[in-house]
């Protein structure tokens, strides 16, 4: 077979790793791709926004599947884009997306069926926003519309943080048109966990649950970022809480949007809050799988990517076991200095060869210049240790990253020390 991966950061780098093992994969490309990925597939300076491009390129090179890794093209239709050209993909369609792309639909459908979220309001004018917040009080947690990668939530624990954050996304319009709409939400108490699943309209299949470290510094300080470390398993969160998750939140929201003639294929992201009594509180979904949860999902998979990928796209998940290893993954990213603000791009990195033999490298913004790796993004690498525990799996990432050398490296120390406890 013959598959075309969209995407160019660490999750496309471990997608593209995990189809490579699959024997029935012959031929594998990437669009646009990154330096590491380059070692796997072949990178086709393709952007994912360029969807004529992308079609043409799969259609002339009779490519029979093609996955979808970001959340921006599959919120803008790629998938029926693809799908009308006659090409088979991996992801979901554009009314499916919707649930990561709009947070106003993705919470009234968890209110019409009764799913547990946090309770809200949504808002069209600042007006009536404003007056909501002052009744409401702190804390509070306002949420821009649409997509915003990542910094259109704020959580604010003072009144001025809370009409700040109301202003810049309604007024100031920072995030564009993803701040037409507000969702203004109870502040929720907890702890946070995403379990992935394949979806193929009823039938969820749950990955192995992971936990993301999203402040850019140790003990979550500073600023947001796309994620800085996550593990797999989080065994300091029972089974019993997991199954739970699966049975009243992900597989009632996987019927909701059936019922709703909104068939979701692909991988449902659900992001969740554990109260502290042990109930399990939808935070968000996502339409693709999380970067980088992925880096450590994946190489806890034994069961082949590609069967699958081919499965939940003909609609026969149900008759495929999926099978995971007992191992636990850590990943630790390896940022440039100044992510997430700006950054300097192009310096040379060093030492990954020797970091190879203890961890996995996936390659999130990196570039090939004059026969060297160099640094191509905020996110640089994610190092990602492999161990029969948590303990192990860390002390393989952190080894690794130690051998990892370029200017301004950052990263954070204590990813999975929670796990420790
Ligand atoms: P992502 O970058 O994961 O796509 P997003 O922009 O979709 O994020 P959310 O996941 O909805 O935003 O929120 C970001 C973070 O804000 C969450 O991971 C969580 O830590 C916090 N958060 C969101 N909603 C709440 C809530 N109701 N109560 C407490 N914390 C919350």
């Amino acid at each position: 077979m013959k598959v075309l991966v969209v995407g160019q950061g660490g999750r496309e780098h471990a997608i593209v790793w995990a189809l490579s093992k699959s024997p029935s994969v012959k031929a594998l490309y990437c669009a646009p791709g990154n330096a590491g990925i380059a070692a796997l597939a072949e990178c086709v300076p393709i952007q994912v926004n360029q969807f004529e491009e992308l079609s043409r390129f799969a259609v002339d090179n009779r490519i029979d599947l093609v996955v979808i890794g970001p959340d921006d093209p599959l919120a803008d239709g790629i998938v029926d884009y693809m799908e009308e050209r006659g090409l088979a993909v991996f992801g979901p369609r554009k009314n499916a997306a919707e649930i990561e792309g709009s947070k106003v639909f993705m919470k009234h459908l968890l209110k019409k069926y009764k799913i547990p979220t946090a309770a809200y309001e949504t808002f069209d004018n600042y007006e009536d926003a404003h007056a909501y917040l002052m009744k409401q009080g702190v804390p509070i947690v306002i949420k821009a519309d649409g997509l915003a990668a990542g910094k259109g939530v704020t959580v604010a624990h003072t009144m001025e943080e809370a009409e700040e954050a109301l202003s810049r996304i309604m007024k100031d319009k920072v995030f564009g048109a993803s701040g037409n709409r507000v969702v203004i939400e109870e502040f929720m108490q907890g702890q946070e966990m995403s379990i992935l699943s394949f979806v193929d309209g009823e039938t969820v299949r749950p990955m192995v649950p992971a936990q993301d470290h999203k402040p850019v510094f140790d003990n979550d300080q500073g600023p947001n970022t796309g994620g800085m470390g996550t593990y797999s398993p989080v065994p300091h969160i029972p089974e019993s809480v997991v199954q739970k998750a699966i049975d009243t939140i992900i597989i009632p929201t996987a019927k909701a949007l059936v019922a709703e003639g909104r068939p979701f294929r692909g991988v449902l992201f659900a992001g969740l809050m554990i109260t502290p009594d042990g109930t399990p509180k939808t935070v968000e979904f996502n339409a693709r799988f999380g970067d980088p949860e992925t880096q450590v999902v994946l190489p806890r998979l034994k069961t082949d990517l590609l069967d699958i990928f081919l499965a939940t796209v003909n609609g026969r998940l149900d008759q495929l076991d999926i099978e995971w290893s007992d191992e636990a993954a850590v990943c630790v990213i390896a940022a440039s200095e100044g992510y997430p603000g700006s950054y300097p791009k192009g310096l040379p990195i060093d030492g990954l060869d020797q970091a190879k033999d203890k961890a996995l490298i996936f390659h999130a913004g990196t570039a090939m210049k004059d026969g060297r790796f160099v640094t191509n993004g905020g996110r640089v690498l994610g190092v990602v240790g492999l161990g029969s525990d948590i303990a192990q799996a860390r002390e393989q990432a952190y080894s690794a990253m130690d051998l990892i050398r370029f200017e301004g490296k950052h990263y954070r120390t204590d990813i999975a020390k929670k796990a420790l406890r």
